[in-house]
């Protein structure tokens, strides 16, 4: 595998990655904020409700099928019910486990390629000095998690999967295992030269330009076999409707802030089920009063306005999905429309 070691030195970044895990909270303005990784998005309603209830009262699903424990009342006691329920299976790797999936394919056949993949990057010391935005995706083929930028992506072939590293095609044609072992192997060559960069820059590796499709700007809302979609309105979830969805036999949360269970599932109030709903094209950063850097209550200023749209409290634009979305940023006299 070729690696192209001058380039990633350029786009080497400095500053610490203050990234929130579970163990590393991060003091925001509404209290200490925990992000939990889900592997595949995957997690059970015994665990949704461990989540909520060590928090204010919020929930919020990320873009990258991650959940946001806001206002934890006690980060060490968070801490330890978090690995006894079983979410936290490496303390040094709790933050490198980004791997998102195809949401709907639940087969055991692909689900397995994606737990092992958490294992082997959790199995691989070095990997702990990946950076929290470091990204891992595993694609059915679908093509739906294929677009949304992971540094290091599996995409199914057949059954084969190609291995993409950045943009870059690695033209490997692998079995599920050693694709597996290759994606650890893309992660570990890149640390070794990576002089302090979170992301695997464009050129980095040797090999073809990957034919890769457009991000999608939202997904999976409504009825899909014998699974249901359903949308979170900004990814926001209550405690109130977390104990509800916990009662659900399993559950996978989307990067499009959907979350998937079992169809005929109880569905609590505020939760969307209409793929035709405006909602499912709005998205928004946290905004005031839990980020002490925005201009206005993002999450209450918040609507549809037709196309994709994400509201944004300052020029950040935290949890912008990718793909061709509106920006609408606060300012000090109202909200701007920004077309980088
Ligand atoms: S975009 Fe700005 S205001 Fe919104 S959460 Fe990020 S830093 Fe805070």
């Amino acid at each position: 595998m070729g690696f192209n070691i001058l380039d990633v030195a350029i786009t080497g970044q400095s500053s610490r990655d203050a990234c929130p895990g579970a163990l590393q909270v991060h003091p925001a303005a509404d209290g200490p904020l925990a992000r939990v990784r889900l592997p595949g998005g995957d997690l059970t309603g015994a665990q949704l409700g461990v989540l909520a209830a060590a928090g204010d009262g919020v929930l919020e699903l990320t873009s990258r099928a991650n959940v946001q424990v806001r206002g934890v009342r006690d980060p060490a006691g968070f801490a330890a019910a978090v690995a006894a329920a079983g979410l936290l299976p490496s303390p040094s790797h709790e933050r490198v486990r980004n791997v998102l999936a195809s949401p709907l394919d639940g087969s055991a056949a692909f689900r397995g390629v994606v737990r092992a993949l958490d294992e082997a990057i959790c199995a691989a010391p070095e990997l702990a000095g990946l950076s929290g935005r470091f990204l891992f995706a595993v694609d059915d083929g679908s093509g739906d998690v294929a677009g949304l930028g992971a540094d290091v992506l599996l995409m199914s072939r057949g059954d084969r999967f190609a291995v993409v590293a950045g943009n870059t095609d690695l033209r490997l044609r692998l079995p599920p295992a050693e694709a597996v072992h290759e994606a650890v192997k893309v992660a570990q060559n890149f640390l070794r030269v990576s002089d302090g960069a979170w992301r695997i820059p464009e050129g980095a590796f040797e090999g073809v330009p990957a034919d890769l499709p457009k991000p999608r700007t939202s997904g999976y809302v409504g009825d899909f076999g014998e699974t249901t979609g359903a949308l979170v309105p900004l990814g926001r979830l209550t405690t109130r409707q977390a104990a509800v969805l916990a009662e659900a036999a399993w559950l996978r949360v989307t990067p499009w802030r959907t979350v998937l269970v079992p169809k005929g599932t109880r569905l609590p109030d505020g939760l969307v089920t209409d793929p035709g709903d405006p909602w499912s094209h709005v998205s928004a950063c946290t905004g005031s009063p839990g980020c002490a850097k925005s201009l206005s209550d993002v999450q209450a200023d918040a609507h549809p306005i037709g196309p994709p749209v994400h509201w944004s409290g300052c020029a950040r634009r935290c949890g912008r999905p990718r793909g061709e979305v509106v920006d609408l940023i606060a300012t000090p006299s109202g909200y701007q429309r920004s077309t980088t």
